[in-house]
């Protein structure tokens, strides 16, 4: 969110661009800070975390991509900090990508801390943007790597490549969407940050005291840039949607001055990653990093604003016959599939309006509070649900805010995959 960020050129002075006067910033976080410092905290949980109840799409994972420690010469933080501020908000992964490097490496960084499982991966700089990869052991990270050279190491290890920030105002990517790519952040606080007014900063600035990070959502808005181009690739092959926190925590008052802003606790309540695994992690750090990674991989996961409601419980699912395909399966169009789509309760008590989507367009909708939806199609496509809620309370943005983005169920009209 408010978070500096490396040049395209990967080299020099990284610069936070807050797009208010430092003065009067520092202003409002200096009035921000003891309420910060005030918020409830949950104790640390012991390591790993109890499974939560399966849905039949599996065990949910609640985690983070892309957040940054001080290994990162423009984000303060350590990974035992991290992990201690991710459990007290009961994130259960986080994975750390920093720029340029891969910090203390996968071997120093990776395992269960305070109950949360850490992961290294890195946020690359290159020409045309930036990519973050992980599930790799090392990166050719030096400044000349071409990004053919740079993927095709990353893939060669079993690694996932992800677009970062695909539509920011200054870092969108710019490069071909290489079919080596297998993700993109289609939800990223930078992109949001940077897409809101002057106004609308100040506005989420002066709730944060009252609000707490429910004033963050003054910002909050339906990335349909990303959107459209993430089903666009959908409709050739699969494409993993990823949130992305993009977690600096440092506000650059002064060359030499940083304060530690946004608080890395605030941004980690508003929106997670949930990742369905087939079963429970184990506390067994290579099998874990296998089960998480390869699941993320695979796209079976959904995107939470858990900030308006816990998302756990939510479940979606193209069913034909005994067959069952989660979200990433792409299953051969033909035969009709049943989409069925499950909710949590809290989405009645939030009036939540779940909608089926085939290549971007709505095809099915519930009524507001209902917490299923059932639809029967054959047709070829990129099958995705949102889940939207009504903006109410602080943050009020006057429009619908969409809570769950799921990951597609694609219909192949030939060459299938198997899900
Ligand atoms: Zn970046
Ligand atoms: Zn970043």
């Amino acid at each position: 969110m408010a978070n500096a960020h490396s040049s395209r050129s990967g080299g020099g002075q990284r610069r936070a661009r807050l797009g208010v006067s430092a003065r009067k910033a520092a202003i409002l976080i200096m009035a921000a800070m003891p309420l910060m410092a005030a918020s409830p905290h949950n104790p640390a949980a012991p390591s790993p975390p109890a499974p939560n109840r399966p849905t039949p799409s599996g065990f949910d994972y609640a985690g983070l991509i892309h957040v940054h420690t001080a290994y990162s010469d423009d984000a303060t933080g350590t990974y035992a900090g991290r992990a201690l501020t991710a459990a007290k908000q009961g994130i259960q992964f986080v994975i750390i990508t920093d720029h340029d490097t891969l910090g203390p490496g996968v071997t120093g960084g990776d395992g269960w801390r305070d109950g949360v499982l850490m992961l290294t991966g890195v946020e690359s700089s290159r020409t045309e943007g930036h990519l973050l990869a992980v599930g790799m052991e090392t990166a050719p990270l030096s400044h000349g790597t071409s990004t053919d050279s740079f993927l095709a190491s990353v893939t060669g290890q079993g690694g996932l490549a992800v677009v970062a920030h695909p539509t920011h105002r200054k870092w969108a990517w710019e490069g071909p969407i290489d079919d080596r790519i297998g993700a993109m952040e289609i939800l990223d606080l930078a992109d949001q940050f940077a897409a809101s007014s002057t106004a609308q900063k100040l506005a989420a600035l002066a709730a944060l005291p009252v609000a707490g990070p429910r004033a963050y959502l003054t910002m909050a808005a339906r990335p349909d840039t990303a959107l459209a181009l993430w089903d666009r690739i959908g409709q050739r092959r699969r494409m993993v949607g990823l949130y992305a926190p993009d977690i600096h925590e440092a506000l650059e008052l002064s060359d030499d001055v940083k304060a530690p802003f946004p608080a890395a606790g605030d941004i980690m309540r508003l929106a997670r990653n949930h990742v369905l695994t087939t079963h429970a992690l184990t506390g067994k750090l290579a099998s874990d990093r296998a089960t998480l990674l390869s699941a993320i991989g695979a796209g079976r996961l959904y995107v939470s604003l858990d900030i308006l409601g816990d998302g756990r419980g939510f479940n979606f699912a193209a069913i034909a016959g005994p067959g069952r395909f989660e979200m990433g399966s792409e299953a051969p169009a033909g035969p009709p599939y049943r989409f069925e789509v499950v909710v949590p309760d809290v989405g009645e008590r939030l009036g939540a309006s779940i909608r089926l989507l085939r290549d971007g367009r709505v095809i099915a909708a519930a009524r507001p509070g209902a917490t299923t939806l059932s639809h029967i199609d054959a047709r070829p496509g990129v099958y995705r649900v949102e889940v939207s809620v009504p903006a109410t309370g602080v943050g009020h943005t006057g429009k619908d805010l969409v809570w769950i983005y799921s990951n597609p169920v694609y219909l192949r009209a030939r060459s299938p995959r198997p899900g």
